[in-house]
């Protein structure tokens, strides 16, 4: 008889460890508590118009397309991605305008030229990120690291005698402020940082990977927009026989002499050989395994931003925007020190507009665009969103008014709103947070939760909250990670 598995949670990292573990021979069952999959994944359809409700940037298909393969398919027969000429279109209040070509030499000019910058800056700059990433990705990203035994493997030399080349002690921005002179460009490369949700004045250097990654590999969309990823992944999911049940939140993780023994749902226990959550960590110790608190080491860490996002129907184009746009604040210090010291908005937050009918034109009705206009958001603590939210929406148009000269508000056919309460409820993500536990500081990336519980044997852990991070490539790192570590625990 097949060994069974159980997996909470159908966000991409719940998805991608039941491939996993389907085709490694188990017999997979996946519980998700909606009645769609996806979790932050999701899409809206209001009135001809077709929003990607959550992630819009899209990084490294290469490894969703290792899933097919793993699964021996041909991943472009169910996904097509496209890759960007221009990675996105940074606006300052000033009216510079800077396009982020993924093409180095063409962007580095586009800078060179608009803002003076020398250009061996930059070079040097790109340099260091991609030096940074060939040491830290098989050590910190595509293994765990937070085995100690593992510490001292090959792969990890560099990074466990070397760990200044991590680049941690300095801030993001004070990295960025030693490296360039233009303060547009270091708020470009200090932006970064909002990738995972944390904040540029104390995350640190390390993620200067991530411009290293958008402009090496690429920044990708899919034909039919982001969900499209969620709904063939289950498709090769069920392909696979996994069995899937929507509506069915578990509500405890059993365990019987520290090892996973199950999980409960509708009051009823169910047995499983091993148990996979892909639920925010956080949540799953305070509520589906109450009886072993949080390890401390993480515990004390600040939760990641939240977003603030408006779905808007728009009457009409606008030829200055791209796919991908960004509406810096004249005050970024300020901004971060409202979002997480004051836990509210700045009087100018930086804009985020994504219009995927740029390049899905059946996106929107013809002649139409459909706006997906986010603000980072502080997570929920209980603040009086309704206050908070008028007034974040205020600024946004008058930012956007200003910028693009237009009379935004006269153009909005309907609106639809999502806040950190919603993002909290429906995917049970703490306190609304999108990624987790935050890397504010320089050594907060390091004390992710592990893949696997240090104590309860058959227990793992996929998605954004633990090992290596959010965002979809870390997402699907972690489930890779999952699948190694079953692999030594019961296989080899
Ligand atoms: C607004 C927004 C913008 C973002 N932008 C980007 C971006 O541009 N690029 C990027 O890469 N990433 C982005 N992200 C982050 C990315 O979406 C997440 O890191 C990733 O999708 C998280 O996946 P996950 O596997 O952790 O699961 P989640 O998506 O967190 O899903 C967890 C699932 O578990 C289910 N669940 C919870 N409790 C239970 C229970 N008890 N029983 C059963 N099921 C349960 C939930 O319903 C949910 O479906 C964004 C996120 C948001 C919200």
């Amino acid at each position: 008889m097949k060994p069974k598995a159980v997996i909470i949670g159908s966000g991409i990292g719940g998805l991608a460890i039941a491939i996993h573990l389907s085709k490694m021979g188990y017999s997979v069952d996946l519980f998700e508590k909606n009645s769609y999959p996806g979790g932050k994944i999701y899409e809206y359809r209001i009135q001809g118009y077709r929003f990607d409700s959550g992630p819009s940037l899209f990084t490294m298909p290469n490894l969703v397309d290792e899933l097919f393969t793993l699964a021996e398919e041909n991943p472009a027969d169910y996904l097509k991605y496209h890759k960007l000429e221009n990675i996105c279109r940074y606006f300052y209040d000033d009216g510079t305008i800077i396009d982020a070509w993924s093409d180095i030499d063409k962007f580095i000019k586009e800078i060179s030229e608009k803002l003076g910058e020398d250009p061996d800056h930059l070079y040097r700059y790109f340099k260091r990120g991609e030096e940074l990433y060939n040491i830290a990705s098989n050590a910190l990203i595509f293994n765990s690291f937070q085995h100690y035994s593992k510490l001292f493997k090959k792969e990890n030399l560099q990074v466990a005698f070397h760990p200044f080349k991590l680049d941690t002690m300095k801030s993001i921005h004070e990295r960025n402020s030693c490296s360039f002179l233009n303060p547009h460009l270091i708020q470009l490369f200090d932006h970064y940082a909002t990738y995972i949700g944390s904040n540029p004045y104390s995350a640190p250097a390390t993620l200067k990977i991530i411009p290293h990654l958008e402009h090496h590999i690429g920044v990708f969309y899919p034909e039919k927009g982001m969900y499209s990823i969620i709904n063939e992944l289950t498709n090769l999911a069920l392909r696979l026989d996994v069995k899937i049940q929507y509506n069915t939140p578990v509500e405890k993780v059993l365990i019987r002499d520290d090892q996973a023994a199950g999980v409960r749902i509708n009051g009823e226990d169910n047995t499983y050989d091993i148990v996979v959550s892909d639920v925010d960590i956080n949540y799953f110790y305070k509520n589906l395994l109450i009886e072993s608190p949080i390890p401390e080491s993480i515990s004390h860490i600040e939760q990641s931003s939240s977003a603030l996002v408006f779905y808007w129907g728009m009457d009409c184009l606008f030829p200055q925007i791209d796919l991908h746009n960004i509406f810096f604040s004249s005050s970024y210090k300020e901004e971060f020190d409202c979002l997480f010291e004051q836990k509210t908005f700045s009087e100018d937050p930086t804009v985020y507009l994504y219009v995927s009918s740029k390049h899905i034109p059946e996106d929107a009705p013809q002649g139409c665009e459909n706006w997906f206009v986010m603000v980072n958001a502080p997570v929920n603590v209980g603040q009086n969103w309704e206050n908070l939210i008028e007034n974040a929406r205020k600024a946004i148009i008058s930012k956007l008014n200003r910028i693009l000269n237009r009379d935004i508000e006269e153009h909005i056919k309907f609106e639809k709103v999502m806040d950190p309460r919603q993002i909290e409820e429906e995917t049970r993500s703490w306190q609304g947070s999108l990624y987790g536990n935050s890397s504010n500081g320089p050594f907060a990336a390091l004390y992710r939760h592990t893949n696997f519980h240090r104590r309860i044997k058959g227990l793992y852990f996929t998605g954004g909250s633990v090992h290596p991070g959010g965002g979809i490539p870390l997402c699907l790192a972690s489930a890779k990670i999952v699948a190694q570590e079953v692999i030594n625990d019961w296989i080899s």
